[in-house]
């Protein structure tokens, strides 16, 4: 037997495998009922070359130069910047909400006017929260904070949730800020990139560690059984660790009830054309029931004369069928989670990444959270 099962070869399960098999010498068992290995930042070529983000688009940053560091041992980046537009009142603005998309919007005059009250109120390159812009004392501030309430978020939040920002705990609406200059990148982390060869390939070098057996298309529910007394594999009780990147809700039969989440479906298509949009992401906030497009080649640049896009359209988790993407943040199912993280503790599992432990990490978080889980069980 194992002394450590790992379930889940996403991007969590694989940095605590990793290091479990590097730092302790020890053998772990890597385990995914998916037939691939990296979870939701599996990406493949498609039929044309392109690297393809088969999860929807999947943007690397971090400001943590340990989490860099680490993923750097089994990646060459791509330094891509990542940029993103709205369709907004029939024009394509770029986002965050800066004095390129005031002037695509307003008249010169209004647009003049709002960029002065930004800079005296705040100062160049600083980033304001809708929500502040919509307190200020300023009129205009106010407009400008209403509008881009309006315009960017509100729609679109309800469409990606189902749900009003008002019913879910603030870190899980996207956050808006304007920028009060005239930087179009999406991110201003310290690091940014993709893997160069894609996640999988980065995700596939972690896990080739020889002290690790990875078992694919194998579901941990199939061959475990939770009882009073402690988890059982294969009708024998385990006494090793297990680190668990699925659902505590699924794991303990939902015996405190189902925690919420929600799905998302796919949809590709190859256009004939060099490029489809302008820009890697294009947000639909107030039309159509999809959230964004996707365009991979603005993230790894290929020389094809066509062009794959993803259609993205946001639904509730309801059945087995489909992927917990989103946790869905309120009072309520924070605390479902925290009755399942105690049961959890009781048998010695230890919840981890997104699903595990039902936040809304992007993916330095998750790596960061793994660090951390790995030093206590070095402990
Ligand atoms: C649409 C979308 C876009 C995103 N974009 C970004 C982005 O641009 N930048 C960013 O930093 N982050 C992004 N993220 C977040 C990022 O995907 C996650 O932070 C990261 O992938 C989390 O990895 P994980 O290993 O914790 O979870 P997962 O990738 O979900 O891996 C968990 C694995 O466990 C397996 N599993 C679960 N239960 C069982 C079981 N019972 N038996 C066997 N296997 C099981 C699953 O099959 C899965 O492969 C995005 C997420 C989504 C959904």
């Amino acid at each position: 037997m194992f002394k450590y099962i790992v379930v889940g070869a996403g991007l969590s399960g694989a940095v605590v495998a990793e290091r479990i098999a590097s730092q302790l010498n020890e053998k772990v068992l890597v385990l995914d009922r998916k037939p691939h290995i990296a979870g939701t930042c599996f990406d493949s070529k498609d039929e044309n070359g392109i690297l393809v983000h088969r999860y929807g688009g999947h943007l690397f940053r971090t400001e943590n130069e340990v989490v860099w560091s680490y993923l750097s041992q089994f990646t060459d980046w791509h330094y891509y910047q990542h940029r993103v537009l709205a369709w907004v009142d029939g024009k394509m603005v770029p986002l965050p909400f800066n004095f390129n998309s005031m002037d695509m919007v307003f008249s010169a005059e209004l647009a003049s006017k709002l960029k002065e009250k930004l800079l005296n109120a705040y100062g160049l390159n600083t980033k304001v929260h809708v929500t502040k812009l919509i307190q200020s004392d300023d009129e205009d501030l106010r407009f400008l904070g209403e509008y881009v309430y309006e315009k960017v978020f509100i729609h679109y939040t309800l469409k990606q949730w189902g749900r009003r920002p008002e019913e879910m705990e603030p870190e899980a609406t996207i956050n808006v800020p304007v920028l009060v200059g005239k930087d179009d990148r999406y991110y201003t982390a310290r690091f940014q990139g993709v893997p160069r060869q894609g996640y999988t390939q980065m995700v596939q070098q972690m896990l080739s560690h020889k002290n690790i057996k990875l078992m694919l298309n194998t579901d941990f529910l199939e061959l475990a059984e939770v009882k009073a007394d402690g988890i059982y594999i294969m009708g024998k009780k385990y006494d090793g660790t297990i680190i668990y990147t699925g659902s505590l809700d699924e794991l303990f039969g939902y015996r405190f009830g189902r925690l919420p989440f929600r799905s998302l479906d796919f949809c590709f298509e190859t256009h004939d054309v060099e490029y489809y949009q302008g820009a890697a992401t294009v947000h639909y906030p107030n039309n159509y029931d999809f959230t964004r497009i996707i365009e991979f080649k603005h993230i790894h640049p290929v020389d094809v004369k066509r062009t794959t896009i993803c259609f993205e359209y946001p639904k509730e988790y309801t059945t087995e069928n489909d992927e917990r993407y989103y946790p869905v943040l309120t009072k309520e199912s924070k605390a479902t989670w925290l009755k399942y993280a105690d049961l959890a503790r009781e048998y010695h599992v230890i919840p981890l990444g997104r699903v595990g432990e039902f936040k809304y990490y992007n993916m330095s978080e998750a790596v960061e959270s793994a660090l951390r889980a790995f030093n206590d069980i070095a402990k």
